[in-house]
């Protein structure tokens, strides 16, 4: 894969490091060819009990004809354990959900969320350079999962949080020793920033094309497991895939393998709907789908949800996202906190997934797609539950206390740790 594409204009873009097209939105990597060629990996042991064609390759590597660069091979630590996560049946849901419902567990990442699967495509584009660097504007569960992964790959990592950041998220993120930087200034501005700071640190955002190249993988491990007979009726995709919803780089993913794998042909007739949730009090993406809008605008003054982890007031790719849940099919809504709250303690109690307020977001979207006719009680509907949260730091250890930079001086202050001054 050597271009960039826009899934906007179709502009495509030779410069690998580029994040932005020239019309403004987001790029990803052109994986049509390689898309047209693909077929299922071999199943691992092959069913017929004769010798594999190739060693197999774990979680996201399963897919990499289809990911824009090389396995690390399956010696590479963390960066070989994200992805292959739990598909399971919760028909103990099916009554309150108003549908068939799974449930796709990625708290079984090596971190606790999906971002395991984007920021595992991202380090291994620098595994065994000398000296590199990977960097991330979060202090979530991306700041989490690029520290880690960073550390897997024996990378140095920067991780840039605002400046009132809160102690056990900062505890969390430091347990991986990444040079952390509480910026003093406007943390939207900081994000778009970090593309001029791009090389000499590879920065590992919610729309770099890596990424998304990486968390493409949760949908096509689901619609691998329905078509090939591991869930369902084995034979078809899910009639729809739900994911909570923020930055819009985990739906684009997700419509992007939907992209490839009707190119491949491996769909049939009925591809899933991309159904996206945000919380009421944070809904850019929700509110210009029932505005029948073509691009979100970035919320002015957003409220406080409890679900913290899908809290974007101006999402990178709350467009590219808008027109995901729109060419499948689908839609954007939003659920308020109470909902939130109560559809968290249901899937603990009666399924016992016990997941972050963001991933609960799912089942709560659900019940109101369901009551709307959106979704039918037959048919087969995949919750992504896309993370565990930040719970009590674990060994009670200090949160660190890191040196604050002004918005203006990141850029300096990036360079002179990356010449180690
Ligand atoms: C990041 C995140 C999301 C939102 O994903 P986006 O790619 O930003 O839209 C949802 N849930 C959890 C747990 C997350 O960490
Ligand atoms: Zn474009």
């Amino acid at each position: 894969m050597t271009r960039l594409t826009c899934y906007r204009c179709g502009a495509t873009e030779a410069d690998l490091d580029r994040k932005r097209c020239d019309c403004g939105e987001p790029l990803w990597f052109d994986a049509a060819d390689a898309a047209a060629g693909f077929e299922w990996p071999e199943s691992t042991p092959p069913a017929d009990g004769s010798a594999p064609d190739a060693p197999a390759e774990r979680g996201v590597w399963r897919y990499r004809d289809l990911l824009p660069v090389d396995s690390p091979g399956p010696n590479a630590g963390v960066v070989a354990a994200a992805g292959d996560t739990p598909l399971v049946r919760a028909a103990r849901l099916d009554e309150d959900a108003g549908c068939r419902v799974w449930l796709k567990d990625e708290r079984a990442n090596p971190t606790g969320s999906f971002k395991d699967r984007g920021s595992a495509v991202g380090a291994a584009r620098v595994a065994g350079a000398d000296a590199a660097w990977l960097g991330t504007v979060s202090h979530g569960n991306m700041a989490v999962s690029v520290a880690a992964t960073a550390a897997g790959v024996g990378a140095s990592a920067v991780v840039l949080v605002p400046a009132d950041v809160a102690p056990a998220r900062l505890a969390a993120i430091a347990e991986y020793d990444p040079e952390i930087l509480r910026v003093a200034g406007d943390y939207g501005a900081l994000y778009r920033r970090t593309h001029e700071v791009d090389a000499p640190v590879t920065f590992l955002n919610s729309d770099a094309p890596l990424r998304v190249a990486g968390q493409k993988t949760t949908a096509l491990e689901i619609c691998e497991a329905f078509v090939r007979g591991a869930a369902g009726d084995g034979t078809s995709a899910p009639d729809a895939i739900v994911l909570p919803v923020s930055s819009g780089g985990h739906a684009s993913g997700a419509w992007k393998a939907l992209r490839e794998l009707r190119r491949a042909d491996l769909l049939g007739d009925d591809a899933p709907r991309l159904y996206l949730v945000q919380a009421g009090a944070c809904d850019p993406i929700a509110a210009a789908f029932r505005a029948d809008a073509d691009e979100v605008t970035p919320l002015a003054d957003p409220g406080e949800t409890v679900a913290y982890s899908i809290a974007n007031p101006d999402p990178p790719s709350g467009t590219r996202a808008l027109a995901a849940a729109r060419a499948t099919g689908g839609a954007v809504v939003s659920v308020p906190d109470d909902e939130i709250l109560d559809a968290r303690s249901r899937l603990a109690r009666d399924a016992g997934f016990a997941v972050e307020p963001s991933s609960a977001t799912t089942l709560a979207g659900l019940r109101r797609l369901s009551a709307s006719g959106e979704l039918g009680a037959e048919e087969e509907v995949v919750a992504v539950l896309t993370g565990r949260g930040f719970g009590a730091a674990s060994d009670g250890a200090s949160p660190p206390d890191p040196e604050t930079v002004d918005l203006a001086a990141v850029r300096d202050r990036i360079e002179s740790l990356v010449a180690g001054t």
